[in-house]
């Protein structure tokens, strides 16, 4: 028959090499590989010394236009490319983000691509893994225990109990922790105050283990989180608890990325996992290195649209890590940019040329962005076997009018053979398309310069409207000397704007910039706009009650 196997089956019936062969192509040394299990493992960091003067593979951003509640496909193509690069003979990596629990369990499926590209063994990567958010969110908690009971225990550093900034965290989808009451009960109990949950994906913590670029720059930003203000208004920090060594301890282990394959055996590194509307959104800065000294090619993604990940992969991430991406593929789907041209949700697998030219305007503005940034770029059409010939024909025809380099992807289909076209596409841009990369904007240049710069030039809004809370953030943070720090924008994925439900390409609107948060720690501040959350909600179905584990304890039914 030609029932289509789900990515779950597809990973299930796959050949499984032992790490330890995946290493062995890596030229990694034994005492340098620490196996969780058989398929699994922790690479340690000593490899960032050994390989020190090597010099380091290309690096390649996959990011893609505004997409649907399911995802466009950027995890499928970024592991599609790697299997493509290995397919032509290039010895390629993978780098990306670990799945948050909060998105598996709600809405959007797994993390680690999908039909014939994907990363496994995808149940573990999908559910706990080797436990590196287990040590996040405890470090994050470890924190706010220790703040509470400081509290509790005297208050010497005069806490203001109705100013403590750190929240708790938790790894899932439960707006029910988003405002909370804690220390009801007596004075046994603690003291009661307001205090609130975000997902571990959008903590500070997350930001920091992603941008550390050793234990001990890890301990120094630990050291600077500014957790609350004293009743003088100053900000207390990490530093002042004590804390730093505590949370750098819980965190040692869980810093060394970790070592999985494609389906076709590409080696990738799994590390880190921000969000990309509400964090920084790209895989840790030790797993992109790493994975340049022990490859020539390495294929990372941005998380959402050229907005969100790759705007801070590229301001933020790439700034602070030294690091020049030789090029980005931008990834679009016909379904997209037909709901986009404003096709509903229900209809997007009927053919309809007429909504696709409309909606090319969206992705048209994220090649605007990349072009901004001066990086060469490849347009990759992620195939689904819905998209009619005289779509694809649209697309295609559209970019060669534009002289917009394109590829075809068939990757979710064929594997590193539907990658193959797009590869070489990639490396004909890299060796013929001037890189002429800088971030867009100065990190010396005021809070507001810097906003207005990103609304501007990336979203393409007419103006920035900052809350009253927000101008008197803006004036604060330059008493404390935060000025000098890149912005990390918390906005919503769907739209360009700050508002999910313009599609398209919106022009003539305004960013609202809610308020600021400082992640001093992390090294830059976020700017909350319009009604983005930190802590997300559960669908009305979410994806969990399709979860289950049959009679030989597989699992069924993660996607
Ligand atoms: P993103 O990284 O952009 O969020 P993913 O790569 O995670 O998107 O893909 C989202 C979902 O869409 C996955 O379940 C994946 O299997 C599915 N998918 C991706 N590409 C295709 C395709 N070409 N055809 C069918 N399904 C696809």
């Amino acid at each position: 028959s030609t029932k289509v196997k789900s990515d779950i089956e597809i990973a299930q019936e796959a050949t499984i090499k032992p790490i330890k062969d995946i290493a062995q192509k890596l030229d990694l040394h034994d005492e340098e590989l620490e196996p969780y299990g058989h398929y699994k493992a922790k690479i340690s960091l000593d490899v960032l010394k050994r390989l020190e003067t090597k010099k380091d593979g290309k690096v390649i951003l996959v990011t893609s236009i505004n997409p649907t509640p399911a995802g466009e496909g950027k995890s499928t193509i970024t592991v599609g490319l790697g299997q493509g690069f290995s397919k032509i003979g290039k010895k390629a990596m993978i780098a990306m983000r670990e799945p948050s629990l909060g998105p598996t369990m709600g809405i959007k499926g797994g993390a680690t691509g999908g039909g014939y590209s994907q990363v496994i063994p995808m149940e573990d990567i999908n559910l706990h893994f080797t436990g590196d958010f287990h040590a996040i969110t405890t470090a994050n908690n470890t924190l706010s225990a220790l703040i509470d009971n400081h509290i509790h225990q005297g208050n010497q550093l005069q806490i203001d109990v109705r100013r403590v900034v750190w929240k708790r965290v938790v790894d899932l989808n439960d707006r029910a922790l988003r405002q909370v009451i804690i220390g009801l009960g007596g004075p046994i109990q603690g003291i009661p105050r307001e205090d609130g949950f975000d997902i571990t994906v959008a903590s500070e913590i997350m930001a920091i283990f992603c941008l550390a670029t050793d234990l001990q720059d890890l301990k120094k930003r630990l050291s600077r989180i500014v957790v609350a203000y004293n009743i003088h208004r100053e900000p207390v920090t990490v530093a002042d608890l004590g804390a730093e060594g505590a949370l750098t301890l819980l965190l040692k282990d869980a810093l060394k990325p970790n070592l999985v394959q494609t389906l076709e055996h590409t080696p990738a590194l799994i590390h880190g996992g921000p969000f990309a509307n509400i964090a920084h959104g790209c895989n840790s800065v030790i797993a992109t290195k790493m994975a340049a000294k022990l490859a020539d090619y390495v294929i990372t993604e941005g998380g959402f649209g050229a907005d969100l990940g790759a705007e801070k992969f590229l301001n933020i991430k790439a700034r602070f890590a030294g690091i020049k991406p030789e090029a980005v593929v931008i990834v679009a789907t016909i379904r997209a940019l037909k709901m986009h041209g404003g096709v509903a949700k229900s209809d997007l697998t009927q053919e309809n040329v007429e909504a696709l030219t409309k909606g090319l305007s969206n992705l048209q503005k994220h090649i605007e962005t990349i072009q901004a940034f001066g990086l060469p770029f490849v347009v990759a059409i992620n195939q689904f076997v819905t998209d009619s010939k005289s779509e694809v024909d649209k697309i295609e025809k559209w970019c060669a009018d534009n002289s917009y380099p394109v590829a075809l992807a068939q990757v979710w289909e064929k594997g590193g053979e539907g990658g193959v076209e797009l590869a070489k596409k990639v490396l004909d841009v890299i060796k013929k398309v001037e890189n002429n990369f800088a971030p867009l904007y100065d990190v010396s240049s005021s809070i507001e310069d810097k906003v207005k710069t990103i609304a501007k030039t990336v979203y393409g809004a007419k103006d920035v409207e900052f809350s009253t809370k927000a101008q008197k953030q803006m004036v604060d943070f330059e008493k404390f000397g935060w000025n000098n720090l890149p912005i990390c924008m918390a906005k919503t994925q769907y739209s360009l704007s700050d508002n999910p439900t313009l599609l398209g390409r919106p022009t003539d609107f305004t960013i609202t910039i809610r308020e600021f948060r400082p992640s001093i720690g992390a090294g830059f501040i976020v700017a909350l706009t319009g009604d983005v959350m930190t802590m997300p909600g559960l669908p009305k179905v979410p994806a969990a009650l399709k979860m289950d584990v049959n009679e030989e304890g597989k699992a069924v039914g993660l996607f």
